[in-house]
């Protein structure tokens, strides 16, 4: 007999789900997913090159990845104990969810933020409460995350935010971890392109409810190797170390990833170039009539024009760039949001912005 109605059958919670689309069609400039599109110096690409060619593919990789655990944990001044690799920041999101979520379990959000939180949440089953930003500026609800937070179990809060920009103020990760019981998840996917002392990684030593992702995806220019992390107090990486994929960070993986990281000095005139590149678009931005703009910690920024989708594709169709399109999304009604790309990119996609909106 054929299989048929194959998705009755599928468990409850998953029905309903699609593949992840990130509405890529292939473009001459692609300015559309945050990745680093800027040159990397040549003593970077040659040690990852050669960590590639010189990795054996015939043995299992390391399951916990410690050599590449050691290097994170002495640039990061925590212990290995306190680190814990994943398959992206995404594989670490998702075992979160699936060990300190669940049926009768809470997760708070501030959106708009990173979509995964909530489509994690639900496939593991988490109740989801979420606070929405202020409309007109983006602004966190802080009193209203504490509040929310006093009945949950676990708080998913994202600085620099995607798809916002702005950084968390830490005085709302101080309320909740003074004044609520939940654990703390603070993503820092983007806090290489904010000032230093943006991280809150070192509050995790003395805040065992902290949490601090990261990943090699964005400042490092590894988002095709998959390679995030996780620093968190011994006792939850622990946890995570037990319920995770055995081997779902590869061998090649990691050891291009801690030559990265080993490397990490040398990628600092990359992102201090990608930084000013983010003053100098922002600045092209302002002077483009009908263009508002929020102020961004990122490598992207977010805008909001008049017929933001039929822009998008615009600028896709005729001028093959490829930028965000959340029009769509809730909260953010004719909004872009624009990748910070090297000069000559940031370049053609002013131009190419102005020529839409000015009418060519
Ligand atoms: C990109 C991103 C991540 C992690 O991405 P990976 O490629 O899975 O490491 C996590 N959080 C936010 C907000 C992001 O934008």
């Amino acid at each position: 007999m054929p299989l048929q109605d194959v998705t009755s059958r599928v468990r409850p919670a998953l029905a309903g789900f699609e593949p992840y689309d990130p509405a890529f069609s292939p473009c001459r400039i692609n300015l559309s997913a945050n990745e680093n599109t800027h040159p990397l110096p040549p003593v970077v690409t040659e040690a990852l090159r050669d960590a590639m060619a010189t990795t054996p593919l015939n043995r299992y990789p390391d399951p916990l990845g410690n050599e590449l655990r050691d290097t994170l944990a002495t640039w990061h001044g925590v212990e290995r104990a306190s680190v814990m690799v994943g398959n992206g920041g995404d594989e670490l999101l998702f075992n979160l969810l699936f060990a300190f979520g669940g049926p009768g379990r809470t997760l708070v959000v501030a959106p708009p933020c990173f979509e995964e939180y909530k489509n994690f949440a639900k496939m593991c089953e988490t109740t989801i409460v979420e606070v929405w930003r202020d409309e007109r500026d983006f602004s966190v609800r802080a009193d209203a995350i504490v509040e929310a937070a006093c009945d949950a179990d676990l708080v998913m809060l994202t600085s620099p935010n995607n798809p916002t920009g702005d950084l968390l103020d830490p005085a709302l990760v101080r309320r909740l971890l003074d004044e609520t019981n939940a654990l703390v998840m603070l993503d820092e996917a983007y806090v290489d392109f904010a000032p230093a002392s943006a991280s809150l990684v070192s509050w995790v030593a003395d805040n065992p409810r902290l949490m601090v992702l990261r990943t090699l995806s964005k400042a490092f220019a590894l988002a095709g190797l998959r390679c995030g992390y996780l620093i968190a107090d011994p006792a939850i990486i622990d946890v995570l170390a037990a319920i995770r994929q055995i081997y779902s960070e590869d061998v090649l993986a990691q050891a291009v990833a801690n030559r990265a990281v080993a490397l990490r000095d040398e990628l600092v005139p990359v992102i201090d170039g990608i930084v000013a590149e983010r003053t100098r678009l922002s600045q092209a931005l302002a002077g483009i009539p009908g263009v508002r703009q929020w102020p961004s910690s990122a490598n992207f920024l977010l805008v909001r024009l008049p017929n933001a989708a039929e822009v998008r594709a615009r600028l896709r169709d005729e001028h093959s760039i490829l930028v965000r399109d959340f029009s769509y999304a809730k909260g953010l009604a004719d909004c872009l949001r624009i990748t910070v790309g090297t000069a000559n990119e940031n370049d053609e996609l002013i131009a190419a912005l102005r020529a839409i909106v000015e009418g060519e």
